[in-house]
Formats: C-alpha cells, sequence, structure tokens
C-alpha cells in the first residue's frame, strides 16, 4: 500500500521560496510506495502546483477552507478557489487552527463535510492536548472528534478521497514525538472509531501520524501497526529534509 507523506507549511514560504523548494524536491523524485501532498500557504498553492503540474505522485492542498462557495467572510477561501489554483486536498482541524484560532469541533465539521461535497480530497486532523491525555481522556478526545466530524460527511466520497492525521497537541512543533506505544494506542483508537462509525470504509481510510516528524524517527513511525502515512510540520520546510523523510 501507498503511504501519504504530507507536507505542512504552515505560514512560512512566499511565493518565490515556495516554487524554489518544489523545484528541489521535484529532483529528488519519489517511490513507488509513497504518495506526497504539499500544504503550502495559500499564495504559494499555485507555484507549487506548476512544478508538480502532471504528477501521479505529488498533490497540493490548501492548509484551511471556508465551507460556504461564496460569500462575505473576508480573509477565508472557497473550495473553488483552491482547486483552480491547482489545489486537490484540503486540511481540516488542524490544531493551530483548533487551539490558537478557536475552532470548534461543529465549525471542523462543516468544513470538512463541504470540501468533499465539492470534490476536495480532506485530511482531517484530530488529537489530543496534553491536559487531555493526562486526565485519561484520549479515547474519549478521539472518538469525540472523529465523531462530530463524521454526522454530515457523503459516504461515497469517503473510499478515496479521506485521511485523517492524528497529531497529539502536545507534539506539534515541540521536539517532543509520541513515543512508539502512545501512537499504537491512539491510532487502533482512531481505526477502531473509524471502523464502528463508517464500517468497512472506515476500516480502509488512511491514518496518519504527524508531531515532530524528523528523519531519525520517520522509519520507525511509518513502520507502525495502522500508521498509514506522516504529516510533517518543521522538518518539512527543507527540501532535503522532506525528501529524506519521503524516502525513509
Ligand atoms: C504539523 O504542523 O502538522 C506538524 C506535525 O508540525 P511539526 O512536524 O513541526 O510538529
Amino acid at each position: 500500500m501507498q503511504k501519504i507523506i504530507a507536507a505542512n507549511w504552515k505560514m512560512y514560504k512566499t511565493r518565490s521560496e515556495a516554487a524554489q523548494t518544489a523545484r528541489d524536491l521535484a529532483e529528488s523524485g519519489v517511490p513507488a510506495n509513497r504518495r506526497v501532498v504539499i500544504f503550502p500557504p495559500f499564495t504559494a498553492i499555485a507555484e507549487v502546483a506548476d512544478v508538480f503540474a502532471g504528477s501521479t505522485t505529488v498533490a497540493v492542498g490548501g492548509q484551511d477552507v471556508y465551507p460556504a462557495s461564496e460569500g462575505a467572510f473576508t480573509g477565508e477561501i472557497s473550495t473553488a478557489m483552491l482547486r483552480e489554483a491547482g489545489a486537490s486536498w484540503v486540511l481540516t482541524g488542524h490544531s493551530e487552527r483548533r487551539h490558537v484560532l478557536g475552532e470548534q469541533d461543529d465549525f471542523v465539521a462543516a468544513k470538512t463535510s463541504f470540501a468533499l461535497a465539492q470534490s476536495l480530497n480532506v485530511m482531517l486532523c484530530i488529537g489530543e492536548t496534553l491536559r487531555e491525555r493526562e486526565a485519561g481522556q484520549l479515547q474519549a478526545v478521539l472518538r469525540r472528534q472523529i465523531t462530530t466530524a463524521f454526522v454530515r460527511l457523503p459516504s461515497d466520497r469517503l473510499e478515496k478521497y479521506f485521511a485523517i492525521a492524528y497529531e497529539p497537541v502536545w507534539a506539534i512543533g515541540t521536539g517532543k514525538v509520541a513515543e512508539s506505544a502512545e501512537v499504537l494506542e491512539a491510532h487502533a483508537v482512531t481505526r477502531k472509531t473509524l471502523c464502528d462509525i463508517v464500517g468497512k470504509i472506515g476500516c480502509k481510510i488512511p491514518v496518519l501520524y504527524g508531531g515532530s516528524v524528523k528523519l531519525d524517527n520517520a522509519a520507525a513511525l511509518i513502520a507502525l501497526d495502522n500508521v498509514d502515512g506522516l504529516l510533517v510540520g518543521g522538518a518539512s520546510l527543507a527540501a532535503q529534509s522532506f525528501a529524506q523523510i519521503v524516502n525513509a
């Protein structure tokens, strides 16, 4: 099975910087057992998509989307705008949107179902805070985040166009990677919840791990049960380190 290695460039890189990183990445190639998705800032999506035009292994996505076709939503971006710029994926529910910008489960759910219905592939991010983990709420938090998002999901698009990224909030950008046992537990909870809610198709939805992935832990993480890929933030900003992770 092809594993997905995704790059979240967050609010880093101007258009020219993003294009240069994309060109450098394009030179490294992608092994047959990997698919790559790059999430640049909105302003750089078109440049990065141009570099990978026609590629069957590298796709480009938006880091967020608004759940309406168009309208008076200052600062937001629509599915049509993303698609025309060259994005085929979108991230929803990233922990920085949930915890820095205050997005709640319902809003994340609305974005997720809208984007899927509008023919974008969606990577839904879920994950617990340190406080929730220490309070023994891991399972409840993941189940709640997944269940809320699934209330309105178009089930015909789930099989091919949907992925989940489990990202413990305490591991994102902190250098603190989750232990193998912690990743196994969280991915098992996620997998069981998906199978319970959606049945057969849910059992096949790719579940990625994210949180301080680096070259020295990537191979071990991706080899774990129920880990179908990686979502990489900091270590995806330099083409060389991201290319090494893709090939790990
Ligand atoms: C992320 O932004 O989704 C992420 C996992 O970041 P980092 O790899 O820097 O922890």
